[in-house]
Order: C-alpha cells, then sequence, then structure tokens
C-alpha cells in the first residue's frame, strides 16, 4: 500500500467513492488506440497528435507492414513514411519525428522502448505525456496520463484547480494512490471522451452525478 501525500486540493468525495463509480461505466478500461507491442504502441501514440485514433488504427496495420521495427523506420527515405502517412493530420512532420525517434530509438537504446520516464523523454515526438500513455498501456507501469479528456474531467470534478497538464498531474498523484493510477489513467480518458464529452456531458446516465461538484450540469 503505497503512502499518499498531502493534498491541497479537496474534492467532495473520497478515491474510494469516486473509483467505485468509474468502475461501473469502466470496469475493465482499455485505449482506443490498436497495437501489439511497446514499439508499435509508441509509434501510433505520435501519429494520433491531433488525429482520430480511429484514423490511426485503419493506416497502422499497413504502416506496420511496411516498416515492422524502428530500425526499417529509421533508415527508410522520408518520402516513403510520409506515402504511407499521407492520410494523417500533420504527416509530413510526423514522418520526420518518426524516423528521428526510431534513429534514436536505434542507436541508444537498441532498438528496444525504454519503460521509464527518464528515457523515454530523450526520445524525439515523445513529451511527459506521451511517454505516460506508454508506461501505463504498454509496461503497466504507474504513472498518470493528462490529455485533454483528463483535463477537462479533473476540473469539473474538482480534482485539479490547474490548467498546467504538469500541475493535473501532481494533483491526480497526491489525490489517487499509485496502486490506482493505472486505471485511473485508462479510465479517466475514456470517461471524458464517452460520458463527460466537452459539450453536451451525459450527466443523465453518469454514475458519478451525485459527488460531481460541475455548477453546469447538462440535466
Ligand atoms: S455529472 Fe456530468 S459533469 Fe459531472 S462528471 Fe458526470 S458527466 Fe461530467
Amino acid at each position: 500500500m503505497v503512502k499518499k501525500k498531502d493534498n491541497c486540493v479537496k474534492p467532495p468525495f473520497t478515491e474510494k467513492e469516486l473509483l467505485e463509480r468509474l468502475k461501473k461505466h469502466f470496469p475493465r478500461p482499455w485505449i482506443d488506440l490498436n497495437f501489439e507491442t511497446p514499439f508499435q504502441l509508441l509509434v501510433v501514440t505520435i501519429l494520433a497528435a491531433q488525429e482520430t485514433d480511429k484514423k490511426v488504427n485503419q493506416i497502422s496495420p499497413e504502416f506496420f507492414k511496411k516498416f515492422p521495427t524502428p530500425q526499417d523506420i529509421a533508415k527508410a527515405p522520408l518520402e516513403k513514411l510520409e506515402q504511407s502517412l499521407k492520410n494523417i493530420n500533420y504527416y509530413r512532420r510526423k514522418a520526420k519525428l518518426l524516423k528521428e525517434c526510431c534513429k534514436v530509438l536505434v542507436e541508444e537504446f537498441n532498438g528496444q522502448v525504454p519503460d521509464n520516464l527518464e528515457d523515454l523523454v530523450k526520445l524525439p515526438g515523445v513529451g511527459r505525456k506521451t511517454a505516460n500513455v506508454i508506461l501505463v498501456n504498454a509496461f503497466n507501469k504507474p504513472a498518470i496520463v493528462v490529455d485533454t479528456h483528463v483535463k477537462r474531467v479533473s476540473k469539473r470534478l474538482g480534482l485539479t484547480k490547474h490548467d498546467n497538464p504538469d500541475k493535473i498531474e501532481k494533483d491526480l498523484a497526491n489525490f489517487f494512490s499509485k496502486e490506482n493510477w493505472v486505471y485511473i489513467s485508462k479510465a479517466l480518458v475514456l470517461f471524458g471522451r464517452y460520458v463527460c464529452t466537452a459539450r453536451n456531458p451525459k450527466c443523465r446516465e453518469c454514475h458519478l452525478v451525485d459527488i460531481c461538484p460541475y455548477d453546469k450540469k447538462n440535466l
């Protein structure tokens, strides 16, 4: 059992109350991006920036057939990568990033995706959010993912007052026990994507409605 630190944010519910309700929505949370290995998750997460997971899932099987390893991407001509990615947003920038990322992966990490934050953020195209997505979903390691959904949900639920993702991450890390970080990282993304949506949140179907302090509920 990991001990929690003092927390200045005081949501009007306990961790247990929140988890019980979230588990009614998502007893076994998942990630919408399809992948089979940490390397594939790294690639699709970079591709998913400013793009829907659905679109990335459509192109990724063919992409991995052409470029199955980091070595293949690192040595591929940029135009070939661009050609394979042309149906997704910002494909030129992403092709370049992927190539740079895989070069570092091959040269400094022997082609293996690292399983720690410090090394992951050394990879071009990998910021703290992407690194945490990989830790949680590829390695089942405790980390807190703060994406646009988690940011919105955390504010509505009173789990944070901040807009800065690093500060939100700290607030969530203080509120939730470390043993629940993997669950919460997956579940809050899904909860924000499918229930507590940006526009017209589904408050009438929401199992958190009795504890949610948001004053603009959609009832
Ligand atoms: S009650 Fe509405 S605003 Fe509150 S968490 Fe549920 S969906 Fe979001």
